[in-house]
């Protein structure tokens, strides 16, 4: 009964995202049908208004999906970021768990930049967090460990909460996935779509009752300008 290991490099299948979508909007669409025959039956304003409700339901998980797909493509540039300052930053927004959770920080190699877009990574360092933060129900530990090498920027984010179990690890980043009673399962997949459009990896080890490491590395700017000019080069060789 050892730590497993999954390698989520890639999104969710499309079958496990529409199993996903089917399921969650099914409910809302339901409901209004129900209220639609009552209020055929009756001529009552408060179905209408939770026929209404159910429909905005409906309508925000549609939402929260095609945003984690295509999240602000458009608006956001792709600009030179070091992670290490976006990760403190986004750890100062959990300053009100430090009272039950000691928060370890190594984010003191300054200087490694990434191409990325700064928004996007901010959200999905965010939700890793979060679900650090929850997965502690009183007392704990989370690390935040950066380094960073030659061609590539690695950030660990580990806990020691109530772990997954193993039959749950590929279910993770499957939108809707929660095992929590208020979770949307968007999060995992939010990050792992920004990850991946980061030419990231990521890697998730867990244990049930140890706790949970996640670990993402990224290209480094200087990384990528050398990919480009390898493709330049090769682009500007002569045909024959
Ligand atoms: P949500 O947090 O809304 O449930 P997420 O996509 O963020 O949705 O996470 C999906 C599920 O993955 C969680 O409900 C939880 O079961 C599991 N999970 C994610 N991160 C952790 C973690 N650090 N420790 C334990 N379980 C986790
Ligand atoms: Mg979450």
């Amino acid at each position: 009964k050892g730590v497993k290991v999954t390698h989520l490099s890639q999104l969710a299948s499309v079958g496990q995202i529409a199993a996903g979508i089917a399921h969650e909007v099914k409910n809302p669409l339901t409901a209004v049908k129900g209220f639609l025959q009552l209020l055929k039956e009756k001529n009552e304003k408060q179905y209408i208004e939770i026929a209404q409700t159910e429909l905005d339901n409906a309508i925000g998980i549609l939402q929260n999906l095609l945003h984690v797909s295509k999240p602000d493509l458009e608006d956001e540039p792709f600009e030179s970021i070091d992670l290490a300052v976006e990760l403190e930053s986004v750890s100062q927004l959990f300053q009100d768990q430090l009272y039950r959770v000691t928060l370890e920080k190594r984010l003191d190699q300054p200087g490694h930049l990434v191409m990325g877009k700064r928004n996007q990574l901010k959200k999905a360092f965010f939700n890793l967090l979060k679900n650090a933060f929850e997965a502690i129900p009183d007392e704990g530990r989370i690390t935040i460990d950066y380094s960073a090498d030659e061609n590539f920027v690695t950030i660990v984010i580990k806990d020691n909460g109530v772990g997954i179990p193993k039959q749950k690890m590929d279910l993770l980043g499957t939108p809707f996935f929660s095992t929590k009673s208020n979770g949307t399962g968007m999060g995992l997949t939010l990050v792992f779509s920004v990850v991946y459009q980061h030419n990231g990896v990521i890697n998730v080890e867990s244990e049930e009752h140890v706790g949970t490491t996640f670990t993402m590395t990224f290209p480094k700017e200087t990384g990528l300008i050398k990919r480009k000019e390898v493709q330049r080069l090769e682009l500007e060789m002569p045909e024959y």
